[in-house]
């Protein structure tokens, strides 16, 4: 599909790339391939190592500077770089070159992080710098029917407010907590999401919002905005592992998400650690979700006798026969507080959680050699008593050449990480992940030398 026969506005064309995902095609056989490969791999250089004058771009692309004059002059017309300041000195003596500047204002993406309980909404510019944000709680259980609706007007309050305009909202990334098959795009027999599983949510939401919609793994999210922004950047091999409701893992490798042969790889919550443990919602046994995940935190605490006290209290005073507190009065985060304030009663069972979450890293550490292991989700607002017990666990039950590598901390980015992955990975559709410019570089320069030399009249 081309730009023509899709209808774009010409001032669109760089956002192709979002629809027809071939950004820079490896079978640039055609003349026509080739010129969308240059455009995009100029477009990457200046957003990457702008602002740039066009004889630096020429020299970074491999490509003439007739080419690169040509494609920066579309670029400007398309409003997506602009012309800024002169460089302070000239290069030898002669005029002085003004630098093209990548305009981040162009586009605006939006990144949704779907919890199980909450959502996180952010609008970014194509820096993925946050321009507006919106928070709050959400039930997966209401279904998709009532929850997606709920998401696209959430969507459409934002942009309302925070007065942007629906003609720069370029793509939309969303994270989902559950195993989303890369090839049919949609979540697959989801635990804990009953209702959503086989629910084109892509479709959905690009009819009601009119523009692309890319879906993820939120632990895979999570893991792109730490390697990019947060406490993972410059790791090349590490996880990023979200326990809330669920236990998710993002897992990075070789600079990579890994997300293996059909897209759900880091399916941590559901690794065994207690054989004949309890019933998982994924239907086996003991996986770790069941007995270390939110919930079973908190049934943990009380089944201590956590809030005992507190009951009897109240029923004493109202003369009425103590009952025991039910799970749904306590949430994570009230255990976690307690945790932290030294009731015993949470600190044991944070510490449980803890040590089965461990044990089970040990075993990815010894299978993965990651170099950092992120912790994010509410039950990681328990900072230290979560971290120290899993460390403890690593150390006993892996290598110790691998579990020395492993450095385990909290996430960086909290709250946001999830939602601004979702958005750098609609800004990576577009622009490239911001790696091997000098590779794709070289790539491009062949192209043109081939297809300079199969054709009569060359650009220049
Ligand atoms: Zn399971």
């Amino acid at each position: 599909m081309t730009n023509s026969d899709a209808g774009v506005p010409p001032s669109l064309r760089w956002r192709d790339a979002l629809v027809r995902p071939t950004v820079v095609s490896h079978r640039a056989s055609d003349l026509h391939d080739m010129r969308e490969a240059n455009n995009t791999l100029v477009l990457r250089v200046i957003r990457q190592h702008g602002p740039l004058a066009r004889v630096a771009i020429a020299r970074r692309t491999g490509l003439s500077r007739t080419t690169v004059s040509s494609i920066v002059d579309g670029l400007l017309a398309e409003g997506v770089v602009r012309e800024g300041e002169t460089l302070s000195a000239a290069p030898s003596g002669g005029r002085r070159p003004t630098l093209v500047h990548f305009n981040e204002s162009a586009g605006v993406i939006l990144g949704v992080d779907i919890g199980r309980t909450h959502f996180t909404l952010l609008a970014t510019d194509l820096h993925a710098h946050v321009i507006a944000r919106q928070s709050g709680p959400w039930d997966t259980d209401l279904g998709p029917d009532v929850c997606l609706p709920r998401l696209i007007g959430t969507i459409r309050q934002l942009i309302s407010e925070s007065q942007l305009d629906w003609d720069r909202v370029v793509g939309v990334g969303v994270g989902i907590p559950g195993p989303v098959d890369a090839t049919l795009n949609m979540l697959v027999a989801p635990p804990r999401m009953a209702g959503w599983g086989g629910v084109d949510v892509t479709g959905i939401l690009r009819a009601a919002l009119g523009a692309p919609v890319l879906l993820n793994n939120d632990a895979n999210l999570g893991a792109l905005a730490e390697s990019r922004y947060g406490a993972a950047i410059g790791a090349s091999d590490f996880a990023y592992v979200k326990v809330g409701t669920g236990i998710g893992c993002g897992l990075v490798i070789d600079g990579k998400i890994y997300r293996g042969s059909s897209g759900v790889a880091g399916e941590f919550g559901h690794f065994t650690v207690i054989n004949d443990g309890p019933l998982c919602d994924c239907g086996n046994r003991g996986c770790l979700e069941a007995v270390a995940g939110a919930p079973q935190i908190v049934r943990l605490a009380l089944s201590a006798g956590y809030g005992q006290g507190e009951a009897t209290a109240r029923a004493t005073a109202n003369g009425k026969a103590p009952q025991p507190t039910q799970d749904t009065e306590v949430d994570v985060a009230e255990v976690i507080q307690a945790a932290l304030r030294g009731d015993p009663a949470c600190l044991s069972a944070v510490r449980r959680a803890a040590e089965l979450i461990g044990v089970a890293l040990a075993g990815l550490v010894n299978l993965v050699n990651p170099s950092v292991i992120l912790l994010d989700g509410s039950v990681s607002r328990a900072g230290e008593l979560l971290l120290d017990p899993i460390r403890e666990a690593i150390r006993e039950r892996s290598l110790l050449a691998a579990s020395r590598a492993a450095r385990v901390q909290a996430s960086a980015l909290g709250d946001s990480a999830i939602a601004l992955g979702a958005a750098t990975m609609v800004i990576d559709a577009i622009f490239g992940p911001p790696v091997a410019i000098a590779h794709v570089a070289d790539e491009a320069a062949g192209a043109e030398a081939r297809a300079t030399a199969g054709t009569a009249s060359s650009e220049d």
